[in-house]
């Protein structure tokens, strides 16, 4: 991985003692999401302790890797007409190599993917379900219902900042829809007795885009998009077409934001989608407050414990921090700590045009086992 820092390296001493642990607790809680804060409750504390607090980078995990590329494509379907579901899917295929062929170019790091048959079955199973989707979804675009796609929204719950990026909010059949696309888990078995009761991002993202619609936000998102659209795409052709969705998605925004009718959440997974009304109950309500306040605390009281160990330390399997975890001493001062994963070059400082400024992130660059990062020979010869 060319990562390698090209400024001066005594210099990297200066920039870990300024490096504040505490100000950056307080800093990874200026804004929240659910992810950052299920990140905690939910997963490793530790982890988010190197990920949320001490920013240290690594490769973008292969189910964030496909999930990030189908979520990408999912948002060209409305934007671009295909053929096909097949055509649709094929195109999937190319963005994805892509990205993997040539990071730098689209800035960011490759998937990390433990061995070819990793790599090759993330991409089938993305082909899958972006064409599961295109077939999903074809009768709706066609509907030219009001839509608006990929949409980062910010806002407020109890008193702290928010952020969220939906995949969709639509309008369809009276009904104000959210839609949630998963690519991870399947929908469940028994759907009759599925519900979103059970999670606490439904009520929240519905807590925010009540509010987002009735801010200007949403306004100046979509003219900042249209200005990405009319200085990133070169072909015309291609540009107008982007345009013209931007356009849509303004208009869309009038219709949805004067709707006050009922609501619904929808996931759409690679099978099948599965939606629910989401008015929500004072119980889902209770339950998203319980879980904000159990995630303040914890960070409050610093609180970044390793998994519980069963037996064996098993969490290699899917956490890139495994071998950091492991020689991360946190009975030392934190800052002691970074700089001796520093001088070891366990860690580097990821800035590679200038000298770092105090707080930019880390790039943990060190795994236990050598990274397969696909470059183009492999891509080429598979
Ligand atoms: S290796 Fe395990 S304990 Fe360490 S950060 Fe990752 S999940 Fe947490």
């Amino acid at each position: 991985m060319k990562m390698i820092a090209s400024y001066d390296p005594t210099k990297i001493q200066d920039y870990i003692a300024a490096f504040d642990p505490e100000a950056l607790i307080r800093q990874s809680l200026r804004r929240l999401s659910y992810s950052k804060i299920t990140s905690y409750t939910k997963r490793c504390r530790r982890r988010y302790f190197f990920q949320r607090v001490l920013r240290i980078k690594i490769p973008d995990e292969s189910y964030f890797y496909l999930g990030e590329r189908v979520h990408a494509h999912c948002q060209r379907f409305w934007e671009v007409d295909y053929q096909d579901a097949e055509s649709f899917a094929n195109q999937f295929v190319i963005h994805f190599l892509q990205r993997q062929k040539d990071p730098l170019k689209s800035g960011r790091n490759p998937g990390f993917f433990r061995s070819k048959q990793e790599f090759w079955a993330s991409l089938n199973r993305g082909k899958s379900h972006v064409r599961n989707f295109y077939d999903m979804r074809i009768q709706e675009k066609r509907e030219h219902n009001p839509r608006l796609i990929e949409m980062p929204i910010k806002g407020e719950y109890k008193g702290h900042k928010f952020e969220a990026r939906l995949d969709e909010i639509s309008l369809k059949d009276g009904k104000r829809r959210i839609i949630d696309i998963k690519t991870i888990r399947h929908p469940p078995k028994d759907r009759e007795a599925a519900n979103f009761s059970g999670s606490e991002q439904y009520p929240l993202y519905v807590i925010l885009t009540k509010q987002w619609l009735l801010t200007s936000d949403p306004e100046r998102t979509l003219e900042e998009r249209r200005r990405k659209v009319a200085e990133e795409y070169k072909t015309p052709k291609v540009r107008d077409k982007h345009l013209e969705e931007v356009a849509r998605m303004m208009d869309s925004l009038k219709v949805i934001r004067q709707h006050t009718g009922p609501s619904t959440f929808e996931l759409i997974f690679p099978e099948n989608s599965l939606q629910a009304d989401i008015d929500i109950t004072a119980e889902a309500e209770a339950a998203l407050s319980d879980t904000l306040d159990a995630f303040l605390k914890g960070i409050n009281s610093r609180d970044f414990p390793r998994k519980p160990l069963t037996g064996r330390f098993n969490c290699h399997n899917d956490c890139l921090y495994f071998d950091l975890c492991r020689t991360f001493d946190d009975t030392q001062d934190t800052r002691k700590e970074l700089s001796r994963l520093v001088e070891q070059g366990i860690i580097i400082v990821s800035s590679r045009k200038r000298a770092p400024k105090p707080g930019e992130p880390l790039t943990y660059i060190q795994a236990q086992h050598e990274p397969l990062f696909l470059g183009q020979d492999s891509i080429v010869a598979e």
